[in-house]
């Protein structure tokens, strides 16, 4: 069929309208209507290169929308289901099949290889492949995605504000109650307070930590990680020594520091505010540091250095539960959306990366 889809033809290029032919499902597929779709860094990542990225490409990855065509063998959605997109896993490693599809063996490829998991796009033009991203493209009128990737959400639920849900918000979050299983008697720190580091502060609220440290260089967002349940918050501009301020918070450093800036002097400090034990998680795409030193950072610390994707997040379980929680009004995910109209996709990318929203979500159709 013909679809409306933002396309991007060459690297770092902007994004244009265009005219593009989606495949049919096939059997374990599902044709969706976009409704809405979050933006994440990882598109403009993708955008500007990313891991060998293809061009032309279609990005967008945090898509949701109602199933118009069900492939034959799906048996758990029908036409008209309401749906939210999350990553791609192959479903037959040992990893998926020990039920951990976060370390699928082809996670990249499939996220990142610009093909649907058969080595495939659905998308061409004049017969020509376009790259798919994740394995979904969601910033389209349409989207043909595995039904593994699908997770069906009520119909009452805004899937403006659902969207986001396939990938920043769960990272953020899903750090906090998959992974660090955090305790009532923790300490925590968040280092960058875009839609990842706010949803994790929103986490670990949520878990009780005792001490919640939000870190970030714009005292809005600050402001809003203290409503969302920071507990102390420090603004990098405005400190000589984030270190030094996080110690004074916490004597001896915080049990858990989680990097959402993907920016290697910030990690670094993530390393050395952590405490003796302590574990750093580092959740984006973080560049070279060149000045910590193994033996006495991480050795001698006995500290846990890791990087981590998706919250680490069985979406289909993980996703419900936090727009039960988001109903209960204890996860208040709306307060970090802006709803950008499909056509001004390129000013919501430029608001995002100028720091003036920070999950803008395209509504593509009613
Ligand atoms: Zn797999
Ligand atoms: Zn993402």
């Amino acid at each position: 069929m013909k679809i409306k889809a933002a396309v991007v033809n060459t690297k770092g290029g902007p994004f244009v309208f265009e005219e593009i032919d989606l495949a049919d499902p096939k059997d374990d597929e599902l044709l969706v209507k976009v409704v809405a779709s979050g933006i994440c860094h990882t598109d403009e990542f993708g955008r500007q290169g990313g891991i060998n990225q293809k061009f032309p490409a279609v990005f967008g990855h945090e898509g949701a929308g109602i199933i118009e065509k069900v492939g034959s063998e799906v048996k758990n959605f029908q036409v008209g289901d309401h749906v939210v997109f999350s990553y791609g896993y192959c479903g037959n490693c040992a990893a998926c099949r020990s039920g951990k599809p976060f370390y699928c063996d082809h996670y990249n490829e499939i996220n990142f290889g610009g093909t649907a998991a058969d080595g495939k796009s659905r998308l061409s033009k004049n017969g020509e492949d376009i790259a798919m991203f994740f394995a979904q493209s969601s910033f389209a009128t349409h989207s043909v995605i595995n039904n593994r990737s699908a997770i069906k959400v009520d119909k009452d639920v805004n899937l403006e504000i659902a969207a986001p849900l396939g990938c920043g918000i769960q990272t953020g979050a899903g750090t906090i109650t998959n992974i660090i299983k955090s305790s009532i008697n923790s300490t925590i720190a968040v280092f960058g307070m875009g839609a990842v580091g706010l949803s994790a502060i929103m986490a670990a609220n949520m878990e009780h930590c005792k001490e919640i440290i939000a870190i970030g260089g714009n005292s809005k967002s600050l402001e809003l990680a203290k409503e969302l349940g920071a507990t102390h918050t420090i603004n990098r501009k405005e400190v000589d020594d984030i270190v030094k301020s996080i110690h004074e918070i916490v004597p001896g450093g915080v049990d858990y520091c989680i990097d959402t800036s993907g920016f290697g002097p910030m990690i670094e400090k993530a390393i050395k505010a952590s405490s003796f034990n302590g574990s750093i998680f580092v959740l984006g795409s973080s560049g070279i540091i060149d000045s910590f030193n193994i033996g006495e950072d991480i050795l001698m610390n006995m500290r846990t250095l890791r990087g981590t994707c998706e919250g680490e997040c069985i979406a289909q379980v993980y996703i419900p539960e936090i727009i039960r929680m988001y109903k209960e009004g204890r996860f208040p995910i709306d307060k970090i959306i802006t709803v950008y109209d499909f056509e001004d996709i390129e000013q919501a990318f430029k608001d995002s990366h100028d720091g003036k929203v920070i999950k803008p979500v395209i509504r593509i159709s009613k």
